[in-house]
């Protein structure tokens, strides 16, 4: 199908919204653009399909969410479109055949964003589905569905979400996201991981393209080659996404300026990080409000679902001091202890207190990346504790916790992804005492793809738990947690998938906890 090019003049036809709408990406090409509006290319040939990395929605609110594709069609060389600023037209429509169209507008796809186009539609109505696609020169998107969040004021009656992280593209296929897509989710979170920054290595069943990544060009290509993936690429068409990031989208754990590799400099991460940031945001469905300024991007921030769930997406790389004790899993050192040691950075941290502060959600759940229960790792008498994680953290953990218990914070849950393994975890106000109040719930993902097929049980399992009470169920097969959230109860399931080295692995449930609001005590269902 064709959609109608859309044009300036046309004006006269549409409401003072959409009029607005793109008044907005017009002057939002225009900040962008390096030449004059005259110069952008409005009949655009392509050497190949500029749509193969599908579109994508996210950051979803009660009158609009942004709407996301990237022109590529040499998509692992580069990207391969004209090397010029390309118009983009868009619609939204209220029906999938996008006959009742609502919106749409033109915006520019710049080279120096490697072609990539991030709307922001408003002026839609709260809590409905959507359809929009792009066009370029004769050149149509694939069709994305989306769902704007109920209004502020309004109690949904349910949120069913899903959420996701680690995806070694090498080590699997992204089966999880074929069963995901049938589960009827009005949301994804995605908690990080989303790409690797490794070269190609033997023995995975498919291949990374290009060396371990350093450059921006790298970067690009290595998010271009994951977005091929049609299973991904399907589940971001099919609902809107929330993506925070955890090291891999850069490099493995990292701290804010310092990489793992004590041989690269400060000066050399800063350039890294940069290329790996921005290239991050060419290929997520991310607000302007994240556009990223050098080595610095803002993805902390809340998603609000009515006065159902405040969802707050933390950042615990960007602004961390380096992990203490040498990393690794260690007996805490000294420096566990530090009081300036910190995981979220002074400002987030203070964002978050205060947000959670002034939340009138039944439900305050903080989607982020690393463990926060404290789990001795090492059996018997010898301690270890992850000093990547909260656990190498004190300070943080443990004001968090507190804020969390004194401050009497409605139904907090926390989701972490980071260590490809299954967890429900009951956070309790003092770690030091077992029989302190439970303040949260923790649910931890495992991967969709890595470390491979996976274990049915984690080694030693029944030793680790006695030794770890607040840890309700572990397991290390791969896929996703879904979440389905209601006024009075939550309810997470932990589905796996058989394997990930073959395709068409059959899901299960693994395990399910309930949730009643006023308690987060795990119950398991
Ligand atoms: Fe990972
Ligand atoms: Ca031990």
């Amino acid at each position: 199908m064709t959609l109608p090019l859309y044009a300036i003049e046309d004006l006269s036809r549409v409401n003072r919204r959409t009029f607005l709408a793109v008044t907005n990406s017009l002057f939002a090409a225009a900040l962008w653009a390096p030449r004059a509006m005259g110069a952008v290319l409005k009949r655009p040939t392509f050497s190949a399909d500029p749509f193969q990395l599908g579109v994508a929605s996210g950051d979803p609110a009660p009158d609009g969410v942004v709407l996301w594709t990237r022109l590529a069609p040499k998509p692992l060389e580069g990207g391969g479109a004209p090397d010029e600023p390309i118009e983009v037209t868009w619609q939204v429509a209220e029906d999938e055949q996008m006959t009742k169209v609502v919106q749409k507008g033109t915006t520019t796809a710049n080279p120096q964003w490697a072609h990539s186009v991030h709307v922001e539609v408003n002026g839609l109505k709260p809590d409905r589905w959507y359809f929009y696609q792009f066009q370029a020169g004769d050149a149509v998107s694939p069709k994305g569905r989306t769902r704007t969040t109920p209004a502020a004021d309004t109690m949904p009656e349910r949120l069913r979400m899903a959420f996701a992280s680690c995806q070694q593209f090498e080590s699997g296929y992204f089966t999880a996201y074929e069963h995901m897509a049938k589960d009827d989710l009005d949301l994804v979170l995605h908690l990080g991981d989303y790409i690797y920054e490794g070269a190609a290595r033997p023995g995975g069943v498919r291949k990374h393209v290009g060396p371990r990544l350093a450059t921006l060009e790298d970067y690009r290509n290595r998010h271009a080659q994951y977005k091929t993936d049609a299973a991904l690429q399907a589940m971001h068409a099919a609902v809107p996404w929330v993506v925070t990031w955890d090291d891999h989208e850069v490099a493995n754990n990292y701290a804010d300026l310092i990489s793992e590799n004590p041989k690269d400099t400060v000066e050399e991460f800063r350039q890294r990080r940069a290329a790996a940031y921005k290239a991050y945001y060419e290929h997520m469905p991310l607000r302007r409000a994240a556009l990223p300024q050098g080595p610095d991007m803002l993805l902390y921030r809340k998603i609000a679902y009515g006065q159902l769930a405040d969802i707050l997406n933390l950042d615990t790389r960007q602004y961390r001091t380096d992990q203490p004790c040498g990393d690794g899993v260690v007996a805490p050192c000294e420096a566990v202890f530090d009081p300036n040691a910190t995981i979220l950075g002074e400002t987030q941290r203070k964002w978050m207190f205060d947000t959670l502060s002034a939340s009138k959600a039944k439900w305050n759940v903080m989607a982020q990346q690393v463990m926060v229960a404290k789990v001795d790792l090492k059996l018997g008498e010898e301690v270890g504790y992850s000093m990547d994680k909260w656990t190498g953290y004190e300070a943080d953990r443990r004001a968090t916790l507190k804020f969390l218990h004194d401050r009497k914070i409605t139904n907090p849950v926390v989701l972490t992804g980071d260590i490809h393994t299954n967890w429900a975890n009951e956070l309790i106000a003092d770690f030091d005492n077992l029989d302190s109040a439970v303040v949260a719930a923790e649910f931890v993902g495992t991967s969709i793809t890595s470390g491979g097929d996976g274990l049915d049980e984690p080694r030693d399992l029944s030793a680790r738990l006695a030794e770890n009470p607040c840890v309700k169920f572990c397991n290390s097969k791969r896929g996703y947690v879904r979440c389905d959230i209601k006024k009075d109860e939550w309810r997470t399931d932990f589905q796996t998938v058989d394997y990930v080295s073959r395709k068409d692995a059959p899901v299960q449930t693994r395990a399910s906890f309930v949730l009643q609001s006023g308690s987060s005590k795990l119950n398991k269902a």
